[in-house]
């Protein structure tokens, strides 16, 4: 698969990834290499990528307990703390390899430890492939505060190798297909076509997806790297979608991040529709083809319904200026709109 070059990195995929960081150790002179896996990529992802880097470098394995929990200022100064004893200086590499909560993490303690180290983000999950490794957000969550504390800086390469997937639990990967059809229906209609069935997709398929989906990511991103405008964009489905996973976050059963940007991509589409943006027949076709994707998940087309019924009828909302990104088509997002006056329809 064609590598992917831009604003100042490039993006490899599958066998390509491993040609380009062999010359790369050999090229630059890097003073030592370290690792930063957590508790689950270091069992599921570790060994594959070391028997794929041959140096002579010193490698140090740096692990951080899984989980969006960790994603925390405590868990980066102990990466400090560990990049320190290691005595790592600003000539060696961090290599991110985990899903985004290891890119993100690692993304910006690399970025802040003295000053700013290099570092290549190596996603090994379809979330991370086809979004967190990718655009140069890197941080952590405050408190339960997402994203609070952060820098936007580029690795120096993403290598994404898509064979990771084959450890990666079901639910992680319909997260991460959540992310692919965002892309879809806020920029590509033809992409979007691909999601309506999704029997007999193949590794091969998916790979080309993935490709695809980093393509129209990094399309947008490039345009507006600082989010000023157009990135916003990606934000389709997340306004919904990160009520819904905070209300759902000390439920016996939370839901994934993609299961929530799902169902907030189902409600913002009919706000969409609500506005008269798109036609009741778009949003049918959405719904549905979310629905048939997630619909192992708790959720159903009637608690769709039902939770739009309960919004329509939240008074909180009625003097709300929350601003939305909405669809103006299959394909097509537009940023900055209120929905206030739908919710009181
Ligand atoms: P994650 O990193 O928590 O990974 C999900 C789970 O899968 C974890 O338990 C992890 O240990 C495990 N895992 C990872 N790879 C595996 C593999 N190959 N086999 C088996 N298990 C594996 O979560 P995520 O969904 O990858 O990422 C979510 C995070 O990404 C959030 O913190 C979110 O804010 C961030 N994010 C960032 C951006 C960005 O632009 N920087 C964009 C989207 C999301
Ligand atoms: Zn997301």
């Amino acid at each position: 698969m064609q590598a992917i070059k831009t604003t100042g990195y490039t993006i490899y995929f599958n066998e390509d990834c491993y040609g380009y960081l062999q010359d790369l150790l050999a090229s630059e002179n890097y003073s030592g290499i370290f690792i930063l896996a957590d508790t689950n990529t270091s069992q599921y992802c570790l060994p594959n990528f070391l028997a794929q880097v041959a140096t002579e470098l010193p490698i140090e394995i740096i692990e951080i307990e899984a989980g969006e929990v960790n994603k925390s200022i405590e868990t980066c100064i102990e990466v400090w703390h560990a990049l320190t004893d290691l005595g790592a200086d600003r000539k060696g590499i961090i290599i991110n390899l985990g899903g985004g909560v290891v890119t993100d993490l690692g993304g910006f303690a690399a970025s802040t430890f003295k000053r700013g180290m290099d570092f290549i983000n190596v996603p090994t999950t379809l979330l991370a492939m086809v979004d967190a490794s990718v655009g140069g957000k890197t941080g952590v969550d405050l408190g339960v505060v997402k994203n609070q504390v952060g820098i936007i800086n580029n690795p120096i390469a993403v290598l994404i190798d898509t064979q990771f997937l084959e450890t990666l639990p079901q639910p992680e990967m319909r997260s991460g297909l959540a992310e692919m059809l965002k892309h879809g229906l806020i920029a590509d209609e033809k992409y979007w076509n691909n999601f309506s069935d999704l029997t007999g997709l193949t590794t091969d398929d998916l790979g080309a997806l993935i490709h695809w989906s980093v393509e129209i990511k990094n399309t947008i991103v490039a345009q507006d790297p600082n989010e000023k405008g157009i990135r916003k964009v990606l934000n389709f489905g997340h306004t919904m979608g990160h009520a819904i996973e905070s209300q759902f976050l000390n439920s016996a059963t939370p839901l994934l991040h993609g299961e929530a940007v799902a169902i907030g991509m189902v409600l913002e589409s009919y706000f969409s529709m609500a506005k008269g943006f798109i036609s009741k027949e778009e949003y049918e076709v959405i719904k549905s083809a979310i629905i048939s994707i997630f619909g192992t998940t708790d959720f159903t087309s009637n608690d769709i319904e039902s939770i739009i019924a309960l919004l329509v009828h939240d008074k909180k909302n009625e003097r709300g200026k929350v601003q939305f990104v909405l669809l103006e088509g299959i394909g097509k997002a537009v940023i900055n709109q209120e929905v206030e006056n739908i919710l009181i329809i």
